[in-house]
């Protein structure tokens, strides 16, 4: 977390990111962790000092709202939607400083090259994303994209059962579907001690 502070915009970072090439920085944990909330803090401070910034995220559900990303505390700030990697990596202007993406586990693995040529490009890549699917499995392409990172920061939510530091999210609803999209009517965040691996669960009635 101490590193944290040197993504913040200093003048004398902003000054040599004119000659400097960018960077990758990820952000990863369960639901309800924090993600969406810390990558719209980021990307605020870095508007705040005038750098210019797009935030994109994947369609995936109409449910979703399509011009913004939000935390499920409320938190919003602009985004534009787009389908594939390839639509973001055409979407991102030549003058934007900051590139934010939110929700990365739901883009296709052309993302990591796509990551990886934005911030040779100089531009700062902001990536937010769940590491594990609800079954606990590497959400991809997320893993790759944590080993590609500069900086990495993992978050936590709180385990709605005992209270405990939550790394898993609780499906509670049934479904095989890899992508279910839904917020706490359908997940929870667990501790390692009260999650449930889907394997073993075959029905898991919401408390
Ligand atoms: P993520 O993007 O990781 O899903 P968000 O940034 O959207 O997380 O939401 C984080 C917010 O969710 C917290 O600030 C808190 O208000 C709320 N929240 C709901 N359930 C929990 C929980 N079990 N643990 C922590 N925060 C929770
Ligand atoms: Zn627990």
């Amino acid at each position: 977390m101490v590193e944290e502070f040197a993504f913040d915009n200093t003048e004398d970072r902003r000054k040599r990111r004119q000659s400097e090439s960018g960077w990758v920085e990820v952000i990863v944990g369960s639901m309800f962790s924090g993600k969406s909330e810390e990558l719209i803090r980021r990307l605020n401070r870095a508007s705040i000092a005038r750098q210019r910034v797009q935030v994109f995220k994947p369609i995936i559900d109409s449910r979703y709202s399509i011009e913004e990303i939000a935390s499920h505390s409320g938190r919003k700030h602009l985004s534009e939607p787009v389908s594939t990697s390839a639509d973001l990596k055409a979407s991102v202007k030549p003058d934007t400083e900051v590139v934010g993406i939110d929700e990365g586990q739901f883009f296709d693995t052309g993302l990591i090259d796509v990551v990886i040529g934005l911030a040779n490009s100089g531009k700062r890549v902001i990536v937010a994303g769940l590491d594990q699917d609800y079954t606990g499995k590497p959400f991809e392409p997320m893993p790759q994209l944590l080993c590609i990172a500069e900086y990495i920061t993992k978050i936590h939510a709180i385990c709605v059962k005992c209270g405990a530091t939550a790394n898993f999210t609780q499906r509670t609803v049934e479904s095989d579907a890899r992508v279910e999209v839904g917020a706490s009517d359908k997940y929870e965040a667990r501790c390692r001690q009260c999650f449930v691996p889907h394997s073993d669960a075959p029905t898991i009635h919401p408390s």
